[in-house]
């Protein structure tokens, strides 16, 4: 609607966040999460419930003679979902084999990597031509799950956590919670944070709420962050108690409903990722991929990449100043050759009516060689030859040049 002008006051930027949500809705939105921890921990049964898809249509599970010489492998799948006209890629990152060999001292090396590589990918693509297409795989968090029968974290955890969390925004998460009664969440929760502090863990803390925000928010933000690490429980089952349909686990003793608050903190988690999925996103820019991106330029290796680039750069402008300098002096050489030739024909005219007959003969001495006679005709000085005119142009480029 155009303005109305009887509305005094109203300008119109108050329609600007439409626009911003417009523009949003219209591009979609990109998130990559990546789940890491022992297998069997229902990783892949969490996910699909999170997002109520099926993201492993053809998991295949290696047997234990199999796991022995498997390493971690990362397998990304993505999905695209649609709500409400609002689309969403979704890509997760799978680590399979993590913490299944003998001996796990380096497993979680090929996740590292693979952090690192999605970082250094969007550093090159930023400094790239193209930046406006740029397809963002960074990994904007990591679900990292605690086995529930462990009494806390088990040391590769530590090690595990303490080796991303500068990369990662990670968000612990305690395994099949209903494995655990009330009161043994509560305690394993407790200890898992203490040691997450008494390890120097740096996982992601939701943002402080603005004191202007509404009140049900900041509840929300409260009960969310008091619920870290989030006791969950998966299932892709669909159940139905008491004539409702619920997502959950049926048990010879009841049914354990997955997005029930009562019963875990499914519900609790997939809010946290839901509505904070921007923060988790700026995190991801604004601290860990700032801090790779001025590691790397701290250690040259970005700053070679952009020294490269930036010299190719140059190379390029030093050509071009190269180019535009020999037009100039080919500029200048045409203008004094062209001066020549007007010397020259000057000359030749000259020349001519030199050579033109006297009117009167006067008594000649015999011509030697059929040279004019001299003081008549031609001088022999007055003739600018080939070699003098080209001399004289070498002479007036060595001046011009
Ligand atoms: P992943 O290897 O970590 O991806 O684990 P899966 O998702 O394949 O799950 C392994 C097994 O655990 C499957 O039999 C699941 O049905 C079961 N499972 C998944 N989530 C839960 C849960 O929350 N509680 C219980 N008790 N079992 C679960």
């Amino acid at each position: 609607q155009f303005v109305n002008p009887e509305q005094p006051g109203y300008v119109g930027f108050a329609n600007l966040p439409n626009q911003v949500h417009r523009k949003s809705v219209k591009k979609g939105f990109e998130f990559t999460l990546m789940v890491v921890g022992e297998s069997g921990l229902g990783k892949s049964t969490l996910v699909n419930s999170l997002f109520l898809t099926d993201l492993y249509p053809e998991r295949l599970i290696p047997t234990a003679a199999e796991k022995i010489n498997k390493t971690v492998k990362i397998e990304t799948s993505s999905v695209e979902i649609e709500e409400r006209g609002v689309k969403l890629r979704l890509a997760v990152v799978d680590t399979p084999g993590f913490a299944d060999a003998i001996d796990n001292k380096d497993c979680f090396n090929a996740i590292l990597s693979y952090i690192d590589e999605q970082f250094e990918r969007y550093l090159h693509d930023e400094s790239g031509l193209n930046r406006r297409n740029i397809v963002d795989n960074r990994v904007h968090c990591c679900f990292y799950f605690v086995n529930p029968a462990g009494h806390g974290l088990k040391p590769l955890d530590i090690k595990f956590m303490k080796a991303i969390h500068n990369k990662v925004n990670v968000v612990p998460v305690i395994a099949k919670a209903d494995t655990l009664t009330k009161r043994e969440v509560e305690k394993l929760k407790k200890k898992i944070m203490d040691e997450i502090a008494d390890n120097g863990i740096q996982i992601y803390t939701l943002p402080d709420c603005d004191s202007d925000e509404d009140e049900d928010y900041k509840e929300q933000c409260r009960q969310l962050k008091g619920a870290i690490p989030f006791a969950v429980v998966g299932s892709n089952a669909v159940i139905e108690v008491k004539g409702r349909k619920v997502r959950g686990r049926m048990y010879p003793w009841g049914v354990v409903e997955v997005e029930n608050p009562e019963h875990c903190d499914f519900i609790k988690l997939r809010t946290m990722l839901i509505t904070h999925m921007q923060d988790l996103q700026e995190v991801t820019q604004e601290i860990h991929y700032e801090n790779f991106r001025s590691d790397k330029l701290a250690n040259g290796g970005g700053g070679g990449e952009r020294t490269q680039r930036k010299s190719k750069y140059r190379n390029k402008l030093d050509s071009v100043d190269k180019e535009e300098k020999l037009s100039e002096k080919d500029r200048q050489l045409q203008e004094k050759e062209a001066e020549l030739r007007r010397m020259q024909d000057m000359i030749a005219k000259m020349q001519a009516q030199m050579a033109k007959p006297a009117p009167a003969p006067a008594p000649t001495q015999p011509q030697q060689n059929g040279a004019p006679p001299a003081g008549k005709g031609l001088r022999s000085d007055a003739i600018v030859t080939r070699e003098q005119c080209k001399q004289m142009k070498s002479g007036s480029h060595q001046q011009t040049l």
